[in-house]
């Protein structure tokens, strides 16, 4: 949401305000129509995974558990459930952290590459099911170092290549590239997945808002994770930029500074 700015300048000196009931009154709807969509939203999705727990413990204590198999089974999947709850409620905090504009910032030097080689050893059991290799380029770089929030940055990083990973063709690959320049490192994250189309590409950093809503919920996507990008990187004061073609991939990049 945009407010103009209602403070006109006539010279140097001089400024004039005009109060305007009509623009109040239409940017309060704006922005109550926001709120209530927003939490349309949030409710639906936490809804799902709730509703769903909620069946298999009932079921389960309605007798469901007499049978060794089924309880296990029934378990399991209202295990899931609630750590896609937890998942989502995670999200939505940093998301209201971060969009309050209240969040502290805790800059220090990070060194991209150890971060990088970090999560790929996380991330590399999701990997390996899918078949997708992981490389950093240039191989042989040992040090990027940037002044940055570690946790965060490491937030954005695990959501971009995760993305890489889970919207990527099975045996794909996923390629962070960190380059440096004058006074900061550019880091870019490609992957040769599908790609994203023209109309739904400016629209994927909004909150919840996926290109195929259920192979985003199927491989565990909350629709947040973009969101949280983005605002993480506007809070370090930088971009992000995203670039795709259908069919060929897609990069996501952004700069940090030195
Ligand atoms: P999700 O939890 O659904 O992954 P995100 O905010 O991370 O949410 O991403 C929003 C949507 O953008 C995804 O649902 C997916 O449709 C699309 N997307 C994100 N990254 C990629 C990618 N690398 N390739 C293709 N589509 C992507």
């Amino acid at each position: 949401l945009q407010t103009s700015n209602p403070i006109k300048a006539m010279n140097d000196e001089i400024f004039v305000y005009v109060s305007s009931k009509q623009k109040e009154i239409e940017e309060l709807k704006k922005m109550e129509q926001f709120r209530r969509e927003f939490l349309a939203d949030v409710s639906h999705e936490l809804k799902t995974p709730v509703f769903s727990a909620q069946g298999f413990v009932h079921t389960l204590l309605e007798g469901a558990m007499e049978d060794e198999a089924v309880r296990e089974k029934f378990l399991i999947k209202a295990a899931k459930n609630l750590d896609r709850l937890d998942v989502l409620v995670n999200d939505l905090v940093s998301l209201s952290q971060l969009e309050s504009g209240e969040t502290t910032m805790h800059l220090e030097k990070v060194n991209l590459v150890d971060l990088t080689r970090e999560i790929f050893e996380r991330l590399e059991k999701v990997a390996q099911d899918r078949s997708v290799s992981l490389k950093i380029k240039p191989d042989k770089l040992e040090s990027a170092l940037v002044i940055a929030d570690k946790q965060r940055i490491d937030q954005v990083m695990v959501n971009l290549i995760s993305n890489a990973i889970k919207y990527n063709n099975e045996g794909g690959k996923v390629v962070v590239s960190i380059e440096e320049e004058k006074k900061s490192f550019s880091i870019s994250v490609k992957d040769n997945g599908p790609g994203i189309s023209q109309e739904h590409l400016a629209r994927i950093f909004e909150r919840f808002y996926r290109v195929d809503k259920s192979r985003s919920r199927d491989s565990g996507g909350t629709g947040l994770g973009l969101a949280i990008v983005k605002h993480i990187l506007n809070a370090h004061g930088t971009s992000i930029t995203v670039m795709s073609q259908v069919g060929k991939g897609t990069v996501f990049s952004f700069k940090l500074a030195k």
